[in-house]
């Protein structure tokens, strides 16, 4: 059973694959947020997340592109004006690109795109809605840490884990770099954000049929984004700074 909801969600990327899926079961739980805040680069083009806002009135779409500063400063303000003095309880930074580039083709616009885009733009927008974040954890009716409180979820991959990585796809040195430091982006900030009653995670959703994700992936997207939301639902102070699996489990640095 998944713990009630958080008030208010913002999410990036939401126009299609997991992000899209995310604000779909976010608004269609039997006790849902109040308001949930996607938003896309392009939401003249967001067929799918337009006919999800007119069925839900919680759901708002906004745009932006989370590699553009000024776009993230407009942003901000207009979500402050829709949450009209409530606090961001839960910030899903799931806009990502997974571009390849092995040893012999990887090139410096492909590296610092990746880089831009999956770990850059995920801090600036967090450090962007500190101030919602942090007056959500204040306001909050609850003790310890939770979603309900104030939370971070930075959408990572397993491939980022160093630990395990012969395992895995060798090459595609953009993409799993790039999620290897986004990890540490959110175990600095699960510290940082510690004392503010905000907590931070890294959740990888495994391997999901989008268009990143391969097309004989073993998950489909409402799947993993089920098993991502009971993950978070449960997540305390015990789990922030942490690199978790969409079943729960620790994944090896
Ligand atoms: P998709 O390619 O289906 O979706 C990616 C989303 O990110 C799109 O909405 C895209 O918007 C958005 N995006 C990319 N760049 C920007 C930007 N600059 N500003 C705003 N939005 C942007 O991928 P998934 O849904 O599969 O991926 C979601 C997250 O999950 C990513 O972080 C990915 O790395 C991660 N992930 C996915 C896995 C999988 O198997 N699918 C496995 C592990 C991790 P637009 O339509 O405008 O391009």
């Amino acid at each position: 059973m998944m713990n009630s909801p958080p008030n208010t969600v913002l999410v990036t990327g939401s126009n299609r694959g997991l992000g899209l899926e995310f604000v779909r079961q976010l608004a269609s739980l039997p006790v849902s947020p109040s308001c949930i805040i996607a938003t896309c680069r392009k939401p003249d083009n967001a067929v799918a997340l337009k006919k999800i806002a007119s069925k839900y009135p919680s759901v708002h779409i906004l745009k932006l592109d989370v590699t553009d500063r000024e776009n993230i400063r407009s942003v901000t303000e207009k979500v402050g004006h829709i949450l009209e003095g409530q606090g961001l309880n839960l910030l899903l930074n799931n806009a990502g690109v997974g571009p390849g580039g092995d040893l012999y083709d990887v090139t410096e616009d492909i590296m610092m795109h990746t880089f831009k885009t999956n770990v850059v733009a995920p801090l600036l927008v967090t450090q962007a809605f500190l101030p919602l974040l942090k007056s959500a954890a204040k306001t909050a009716d609850c003790i310890g840490l939770s979603w309900r409180k104030s939370a971070v979820v930075n959408i990572s991959s397993r491939l980022a884990s160093i630990e395990t990585n012969e395992d895995y796809l060798l090459g595609r040195y953009p993409y799993k770099t790039s999620k290897a430091a986004l990890n540490m982006v959110s175990k600095n900030l699960g510290v940082d954000l510690r004392e503010d009653g905000i907590l931070a995670v890294s959740l990888s959703p495994g391997s999901v049929r989008t268009d990143m994700g391969v097309p004989t992936a073993p998950l489909l997207p409402h799947q993993s984004v089920e098993m991502m939301l009971q993950v978070i639902s449960g997540l305390n102070e015990d789990d922030s700074g942490s690199f978790l699996n969409f079943t729960g489990e620790l994944i090896p640095w």
